[in-house]
């Protein structure tokens, strides 16, 4: 090596040096922490963007929460998630023809449901009704309840809204105890009569697969299950997704007659295993309620269970008004926009929920682009079918 080569060598030895520091530097930056709840990155993506304000044809929303009835609580009381005045310029904009509030409560709280909502406004809004889960503890409750649909019905209630209180909240004692399965028989006088009535049964039951799972780092649900930690099932005497599921099934094998629209596409993170029930039972039907989450990040299986069960699957959001906790069921304009456009146009990537961060998992959806026969039927015409109208 000669003099020039050796001073070649320091200097970029030097050099190196330097360019570690600056890696170093650089690697340091990089590694400073970014809390996950403030990383809200922006997609590149430059593709088409289809904004629809208003749907191709009129709206029937089949799930929908004006109102919350009593619960596991004793008594009739209902309370106003917001007044039908304030529901009804977004409507109108929307063209949402008809919201159905699933959640009418029972006795007189039914009561003011039907009177405010229903007979005030025909058309625009419909009301279910729902089991007396606080007397289900009580002597004679299979025949009550199935009575008590009659005068529900004669009330003007159109259908019965069963919560997923029923196999995970309600109770031996209500409260206490072991949890009442899905396929108890104290229900059946109530399913067989909803179906002799003409009643659709409106069924919750099960929740995503992570709600099951512990909250830790491999869960995809992590951020939502940190901010509704109640909505976890892990653990405890829970039972599992997948029993939850059979016990349902059970259920619908055993009242043929009975429609069950079973909500929020039964279970969305596996449409062959809803395909296969659904093929197995023609009263069997799905909403798509606060599930497009799901089915926009599968859009091609998705699109094939539209075509397949395009007669069984009925339009639905959850919509609660003022439920801004929860930005993928928040009524406003935007909630029935992103269901718009996720139904109507072939757009990729994009959100499935007003919200700045996507409130269910960290992903965004693509468009089903359904043909207008099919959307003319998931929109009115399949719940029109439901409720007899
Ligand atoms: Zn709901």
């Amino acid at each position: 090596m000669n003099r020039r080569d050796w001073l070649k060598g320091i200097g970029a030895a030097a050099a190196g040096a330097a360019g570690t520091e600056a890696a170093q530097a650089q690697e340091g930056a990089a590694k400073a922490p970014l809390p996950l709840k403030d990383y809200q990155p922006k997609s590149m993506l430059h593709t088409a963007e289809t904004p629809v304000e208003r749907a191709k044809f009129p709206v029937i929303d089949f799930h929908t929460h004006i109102t919350w009835g009593p619960m596991l609580e004793p008594g009739e009381k209902v309370v106003f998630n917001d007044t039908p005045e304030a529901l009804l310029p977004v409507m109108d904009r929307r063209n949402l023809k008809t919201m159905i509030n699933l959640t009418g409560g029972v006795g007189q709280g039914l009561k003011e449901s039907i009177a405010r909502l229903q007979t005030a406004y025909p058309g625009r809004f419909i009301v279910f009704t729902e089991p007396w889960w606080s007397r289900a503890a009580e002597p004679g409750y299979a025949s009550f309840q199935a009575a008590e649909i009659e005068r529900a019905h004669a009330a003007g209630a159109h259908g019965i809204k069963a919560l997923k209180t029923l196999g995970l909240y309600l109770r031996e004692n209500v409260k206490t105890g072991k949890l009442v399965k899905v396929d108890d028989p104290r229900f059946d006088p109530m399913w067989e009569t909803a179906g002799s009535l003409g009643m659709p049964i409106a069924m919750h039951t099960s929740d995503p697969e992570a709600f099951f799972l512990p909250v830790d780092r491999f869960n995809e649900r992590y951020e939502e299950l940190n901010a509704h930690p109640d909505w976890s099932f892990h653990g405890q005497d829970f039972p599992s997704n997948m029993e939850l599921q059979e016990a349902r099934l059970r259920v619908i094998a055993r009242h043929p007659k009975t429609t069950f629209v079973c909500l929020h596409v039964a279970d969305s993170e596996n449409l062959e295993m809803v395909t296969g029930w659904m093929d197995k039972y023609p009263n069997m039907w799905v909403d798509i309620a606060a599930r497009i989450g799901e089915l926009g990040r599968q859009p091609r299986a998705a699109r094939r269970f539209f075509d397949r069960f395009q007669d069984r699957i009925v339009f639905g959001t959850d919509a609660t008004p003022k439920g801004a906790e929860f930005p993928q069921q928040f009524f406003c304009d935007k909630l029935y926009e992103i269901y718009y456009r996720f139904l109507e146009t072939e757009d990729e990537y994009f959100d499935y929920a007003p919200a700045p961060t996507p409130p269910q998992g960290r992903w965004q959806i693509y468009g089903v682009g359904l043909p207008d026969a099919i959307l003319e039927k998931v929109y009115h015409k399949n719940a029109e079918r439901a409720l007899g109208l």
